[in-house]
C-alpha cells in the first residue's frame, strides 16, 4: 500500500493529507488557518500570496513581485 506524503505548500511540513491546490499540498492546519485569518493580520498576508502564487503560476507572479 502506498503511503504518499507530501510537503505542506505553505508551512514546509510534511503531511499525509490535506487539499491539492494546482499540485500543491496545503494541509488541514493551514487550511484552517487561512479560513479564520482576519484582513490586517501579518499571517493573513502571507498565507493570501502564498495561494496567489499557486493560481498565478510561478513565473507571472516573481515578475510582478520583481517590479
Ligand atoms: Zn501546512
Amino acid at each position: 500500500m502506498k503511503n504518499l506524503k507530501k510537503i505542506c505548500f505553505i508551512c514546509g511540513k510534511e503531511k499525509s493529507g490535506g487539499i491539492i491546490l494546482k499540485d500543491k499540498l496545503i494541509c488541514e492546519s493551514c487550511e484552517k488557518k487561512i479560513v479564520n485569518l482576519e484582513p490586517g493580520n501579518d499571517f493573513y498576508e502571507y498565507y493570501k500570496n502564498k495561494i496567489r502564487a499557486i493560481y498565478k503560476g510561478s513565473s507571472d507572479y516573481r515578475k510582478r513581485m520583481g517590479e
